[in-house]
């Protein structure tokens, strides 16, 4: 069958064979399908949509488009997370340390900033020298001596991934949940892990703003990650305020050591801990919820978790010890007594690029000094005067309009609201 008719069947609605996709894909990373074809396609699929089984095509299709790291018998138990993305998200900054201390093995390969939600790399990178390029080799090298390494996608694992991202990226076919699950289980797959769970957020500050489309993208995660015979599940977590009290990168980074040694907000820790807890559970490390937990907790109360994060940030050439410059600081105040009602959190974000902290477009240098760090939380009762945010810019930039988009991006109301919990749902196949 030629690409033409593959993606006629598509657009006409009908199942795609395993066999079709996998020429598809194969044609299109060896240049023999033009990215015009793939666009179509894209789009067809986008439109039409893919069963479980055609997703798990798929899925395979695109790690089979790279490499699959290999683990020398008798090596330690090999897991992963992955967020689907959201706003103060630093949890894999404080989680992938700490599983390591726990005898698992955790090679993360992470992302960029996308749109509104931070970037693993990115925080990452406001630590001087710190690599976010490894080389497969190089993963596969640390992970065996560490236990722990967190890098960008070397050009050897999914690279027919790397190439439709880009061109769905310009051609309105991001937001499709096969193409999505595709996209996140292949390269995570290429890890040849042992266990993964999903850390799919829901709401106003990420993708999936309704909890009837997270539910949707959550159980096609999980369910290509049970068809292609690993262990996975997802929890489906809230995101309509930032996780933690800082958003930015340097800031991020500082607050993830201070969560790192058993401190910082409850919610990151709750979060770590919880997602944690699942992966001891799945890799069976653990058979019951309430030792992982308490595992985790002494790890991180013990500096153990925060000690194994220094060496893996030497590891990638960076130093943890030198302090990051933060931009000076400027405080937002309440303008009328209430309570904290909600929060428009994809504002927040953008407020925090507006002053250098994120791009607009892939080219843009990001300034890991400049963030935000939330002084209430959705359900705080709040007095006039009293200290609401504290914005990082440096003056001249974009930061008066930063201040005001971020006193309209927190409401208050006179009505103390329904605090939002932060785990909504769990998923298992
Ligand atoms: N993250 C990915 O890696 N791929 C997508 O398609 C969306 C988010």
């Amino acid at each position: 069958m030629n690409p033409s008719q593959i993606i006629a069947l598509k657009r006409d609605g009908c199942r795609l064979t395993a066999r079709q996709i996998h020429a598809f894909i194969h044609g299109y990373t060896q240049g023999s399908i033009a990215d015009y074809q793939m666009a179509a396609w894209a789009m067809a699929v986008y439109l039409r949509g893919m069963d479980t089984a055609e997703t798990a095509a798929l899925t395979e299709a695109m790690l089979d488009s790279g490499m699959r790291f290999v683990w020398p018998v008798g090596s330690a138990t090999c897991v992963d997370k992955h967020s689907t993305g959201g706003v103060g998200d630093k949890v894999s900054l404080v989680l992938v340390p700490l599983l390591a201390c726990c005898q698992l093995s955790v090679p993360m390969i992470s992302g960029r900033g996308l749109g509104p939600t931070g970037g693993t790399l990115d925080k990452l990178e406001s630590i001087v020298g710190f690599r976010t390029d490894l080389t497969a080799n190089e993963i596969q090298a640390q992970t065996q001596e560490l236990g722990c390494v967190i890098s960008g996608a070397s050009h050897e694992i999914a690279p027919a991934d790397r190439k439709l991202y880009a061109l769905r990226d310009v051609t309105a076919t991001v937001g499709s949940v096969p193409l999505i699950t595709a996209s996140i289980m292949s390269k995570k797959l290429a890890a040849s892990l042992d266990a993964l769970v999903l850390d799919v957020k829901c709401g106003n500050g990420t993708f999936m703003e309704t909890p009837a489309a997270a539910r949707e993208l959550a159980c096609s995660l999980v369910d290509t990650g049970r068809r292609m015979g690993v262990p996975t599940m997802a929890l489906l977590t809230d995101m309509n305020q930032p996780l933690g009290r800082m958003v930015g990168n340097a800031v991020e980074v500082d607050e993830a050591v201070e969560a790192l040694q058993g401190g910082g907000p409850d919610d990151l820790r709750e979060l770590v801990l919880a997602l944690g807890t699942e992966l001891l559970l799945l890799a069976g490390s653990e058979t019951d919820r309430e030792s992982a937990r308490t595992r985790l907790l002494n790890q991180l109360q013990g500096g153990h978790a925060r000690e194994r994060f220094a060496q893996m940030v030497a590891a990638q050439g960076g130093d943890l010890e030198t302090p990051r410059p933060i931009a000076p600081a400027t405080e937002i105040r309440v303008a009328q007594d209430g309570w904290v009602t909600g929060m428009n959190t994809r504002a927040l974000s953008e407020a925090v690029i507006s002053v250098g902290g994120g791009r607009r477009v892939m080219t843009d240098v990001i300034d890991p000094s400049v963030g935000l760090e939330l002084l209430v939380r959705i359900g705080d009762r709040v007095e006039q005067g009293q200290g609401l945010a504290r914005l990082f810019a440096h003056p001249g930039s974009q930061s008066e309009s930063a201040r005001s988009q971020i006193i309209e991006a927190i409401q208050i109301g006179v009505q103390k609201p329904d605090v939002p919990g932060l785990i909504i749902d769990r998923y298992e196949a």
